[in-house]
Formats: C-alpha cells, sequence, structure tokens
C-alpha cells in the first residue's frame, strides 16, 4: 500500500498535521516512537497546557525569535481565535488567564492530547508506534520512511518530529537528520527559554529564593538584549523563573559568555525616592547594626550578600553609615549584578533555537522547496518563541497548513 500522506511525530504538531490531512480526505498513517502521543504536550505549563495566546496575529508575530514574516501564512490559515475555536468547539472548554495565557478548564494538558489522540481517530488516522530511522526517495514521487522493521511508501510525508529539548520526551533531533539527509540546511540548535548558568557564588548562597516584581536586564557587553519586569528565582548554579527563561531567548547562537545580568529590586522606586525610603528605616533603626536594618526592604537571605556586593561590613552602625555608602548600597539594590557564564542544558529547555532553514520551506504550504511531498511542522523548523502559549501556537498553525496542504495535494494531483 502507499500512503497518502504518513506524519513522522505525534506531538502536537504532528497530531494537527494527520487530523488536518485525514479531515482532507487523504490517508494518513500517523509514526510516534513513543507508547504515547503528545509526551511532551501533556506536561506543557506545569501539567495545565499553556496551548495559545488570546491575542491577534500580529502579537503572536511580535513573540517570534526570527523570521517571524515566514509564520503569516501558517498564522492566518490557523491563527489563535481558530485554536481556541478548534478546541471548544470539539468539547474542550477554555479559559484565558493572566497575560492572556489560554488553559483548558480542566487544567490538565493531559486533556488536549487525548482529544486529539480522538479526533485522529475519529477521521481515520491510522497510529502506529514506530521509530523512523530514515527517509529515502528515488524519482518516482514516493516516499520511503524506514523504520527499523519495515519501509512504508507514501506520497507525502511530513516531519514533526520536535526539536532537541528534553529528549526523554522522544524530541531527539530525529527530523534534523531527515533535513539534511535531502539536501536541507540546519541552522545551529541551542537550547532556548532555559536558565543561565553563574560562576557568581551568591546564586548558590540565594537558591531557592524568589523574586517577585523585579526588574531584570540582560546585556552583552554593554548592549541591551531584554529587560522586563516579573519574576525570577535563584538556584544552585544560577537563575531561573520567567523572566530568565524569556531573556534566554535572546542569547544568540549560545553566546552567554561575556553575558551579564543586572537587578532592578525595586522596580516601582527611582533612585531618590529609593534613597528616602532608606533613610527613614534607617531612621527607625538607627541604633542597629546595617545587616539588622534592611529587613523590611529585602527578603531576609538577601540582606548579607547586597552587603557584600555594596563593599559594606554587614556590622556598621546605621548611625555610622556615610552618605557614599549609602549610595553603594542604593547602587546594588538598583542593579544587583550576575555574571552569567552559560545556559542550562537541552535537558532544561523549553524549546530549541534553530532548525531547518526557512528559506528552504514554502511558506505558504509548509513544503519542502528541496524535495517535493516532503513538509516540515512545528519545531523542528527555525522557529521559537517567547513563553506565553506561542510555541504551542508554531505548532498549531504549522501543522495544521502542512497536513491540510499534503491532504489536498494528494486530491488534486491523483
Ligand atoms: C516542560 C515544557 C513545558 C512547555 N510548556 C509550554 C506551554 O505551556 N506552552 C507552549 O506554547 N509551549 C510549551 N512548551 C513548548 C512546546 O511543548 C513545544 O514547542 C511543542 O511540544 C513542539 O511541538 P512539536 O510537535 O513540534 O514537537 P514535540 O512535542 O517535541 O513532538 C515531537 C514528537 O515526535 C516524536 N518523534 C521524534 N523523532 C521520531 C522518530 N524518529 N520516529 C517517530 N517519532 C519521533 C517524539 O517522540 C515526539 O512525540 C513546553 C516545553 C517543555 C519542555
Amino acid at each position: 500500500m502507499i500512503w497518502d500522506v504518513i506524519v513522522v511525530g505525534g506531538g502536537p504538531s504532528g497530531m494537527m498535521a494527520a487530523l488536518s490531512a485525514a479531515e482532507a480526505g487523504a490517508a494518513v498513517l500517523l509514526l510516534e516512537k513513543n507508547r504515547m502521543l503528545g509526551k511532551k504536550l501533556r506536561i506543557t505549563g506545569k501539567g495545565r497546557c499553556n496551548l495559545t495566546n488570546n491575542c491577534s496575529i500580529r502579537d503572536v508575530m511580535e513573540q517570534i525569535n526570527g523570521e517571524k514574516r515566514f509564520l503569516y501564512r501558517a498564522l492566518t490559515a490557523f491563527s489563535p481565535d481558530d485554536v481556541i475555536s478548534f478546541f471548544e468547539e470539539r468539547g474542550l472548554p477554555l479559559k484565558t488567564e493572566r497575560g492572556k495565557r489560554v488553559f483548558p478548564v480542566s487544567d490538565r494538558a493531559a486533556d488536549v492530547a487525548e482529544l486529539l489522540v480522538r479526533i485522529c481517530r475519529e477521521y481515520g488516522v491510522q497510529i502506529r508506534q514506530r521509530t523512523v530511522e530514515r527517509l529515502k526517495t528515488d524519482n518516482t514521487g514516493t516516499i520511503d520512511v524506514l523504520t527499523g522493521e519495515e519501509l512504508i511508501r507514501c506520497r507525502r510525508c511530513i516531519v514533526c518530529t520536535g526539536g532537541l529539548s528534553y529528549p526523554m520526551t522522544g524530541s531527539t533531533g530525529d527530523g534534523y537528520v531527515f533535513a539534511k539527509s535531502v539536501g536541507h540546511t540546519v541552522s545551529p540548535l541551542n537550547p532556548s527559554l532555559v536558565p543561565l548558568i553563574s560562576d557568581d557564588p551568591c546564586c548558590a548562597r540565594l537558591q531557592g529564593l524568589s523574586l517577585r516584581n523585579v526588574e531584570l536586564s540582560l546585556f552583552e557587553d554593554n548592549r541591551t538584549l531584554f529587560k522586563k519586569r516579573g519574576e525570577m528565582l535563584f538556584t544552585h548554579n544560577g537563575i531561573s523563573g520567567p523572566i530568565v527563561l524569556s531573556a534566554s531567548a535572546r542569547i544568540k547562537n549560545g553566546h552567554a559568555r561575556g553575558c551579564h545580568v543586572l537587578i532592578d529590586l525595586k522596580p516601582a522606586l527611582d533612585e531618590r525616592t529609593l534613597d528616602e525610603r532608606i533613610l527613614r528605616d534607617f531612621a527607625k533603626y538607627s541604633n542597629k547594626y546595617i545587616q539588622n536594618a534592611l529587613s523590611d526592604l529585602l527578603p531576609h537571605a538577601m540582606i548579607p550578600v547586597v552587603l557584600e556586593k555594596a563593599g559594606l561590613d554587614p556590622q556598621i552602625p546605621v548611625n555610622m553609615l556615610r552618605r557614599e555608602q549609602r549610595k553603594h548600597l542604593l547602587a546594588v539594590l538598583k542593579a544587583f549584578p550576575i555574571t552569567i557564564s552559560g545556559l542550562g542544558s537541552m535537558d532544561e529547555a523549553i524549546v530549541t533555537s534553530g532548525g531547518i532553514s526557512l528559506k528552504e520551506i514554502d511558506a505558504r504550504s509548509m513544503q519542502s522547496k528541496i524535495l517535493p511531498g516532503l513538509y516540515f511542522a512545528g519545531e523542528v523548523l527555525d522557529l521559537d518563541a517567547f513563553t506565553g502559549g506561542y510555541n504551542l501556537q508554531i505548532a498549531w498553525s504549522t501543522g495544521r497548513l502542512a497536513g491540510l496542504s499534503a491532504g489536498q495535494a494528494t486530491f488534486s494531483s491523483d
């Protein structure tokens, strides 16, 4: 048998591609190496799945790293509004939370995965547990998909194997190898949305401490790469948390050496107001050592670290502190410095930056410009975005467009 469409990879982009091709009338085989489909999807959003962002196409494009314009056609074909209707109309109620992040009302990522599996089956998609090892083509207009045990032939093949991050979920970069084997270019692959590593001993000392409402600025030498207010936390070897993960997406090609971070611990107060606030606290605690006079301003664990960075002896009595020393303290509160030595590993990255070059893919169909009949969708492409549901939106939009294009093409040419 020659399948109309074979989809390799049963993650969000693969399931969306498979059901869309089947909806277009094609006979579809979905091959997934894991026993369970959507293994990564089931752990997204801390198990709640932030499946899209309730915003406009233009807003999604703002959140994409790299060649945003490439995604325009796919987003028009399947926008955040379409994603929301798609799931709700098929029986999965959704809710919109802070930052327009969309989640299932059930707070269960597994419900999203199971709904997709159900729709795939309803449309007649055949699902087999197989690890695809190679794609082969001659000039007969078909593509051979080789698994360990068999050769399966198709007219169109959609590669949805994901990136390299969280490899224990099955995303081990196989699609890059398939793409290269037929002549595609793969741009450098790096972890993104990942913790930042630092040799600064303050991180280990503050391990587990989380800071809300701070403003993090990331610099490469003196150039500002990123600035945002939000939540972060210290880890045994660096920093993590939402604003740190977003900052990591701005570090290009994994070159984190030479980067440093400044944290404004009191972004709501300008320097003068903060100075007045410190003076008030010092008046209140005038008979104490400075280490005991900052507890209204800072979490307990931070006090010795801030004093050390400001070059202040923790046991200076507050009433003996000189103006210049207070200025040092103020400077550290407004710009707590941390040098960055690297990015966290692929094992802990939310997404992979880099991937199959978009120049070699037709943005109107997701079809390869190198090998007709071959399509790509999802994280395997050189596309990634910030947090907020945008990475899954990329998977849904590119998967939908690839599936519909491959499914319809099967019909128009046969
Ligand atoms: C912890 C975590 C939380 C996240 N949370 C969110 C979130 O809340 N919102 C959001 O927008 N994004 C989130 N993401 C990112 C999002 O999960 C990915 O962008 C998305 O899963 C990519 O979908 P995909 O279908 O392209 O790839 P994947 O989900 O990686 O799926 C690829 C599939 O292909 C299979 N496969 C690979 N190679 C082969 C082969 N040779 N043969 C057969 N099958 C193969 C894999 O087993 C896998 O099932 C999160 C990621 C992580 C790691």
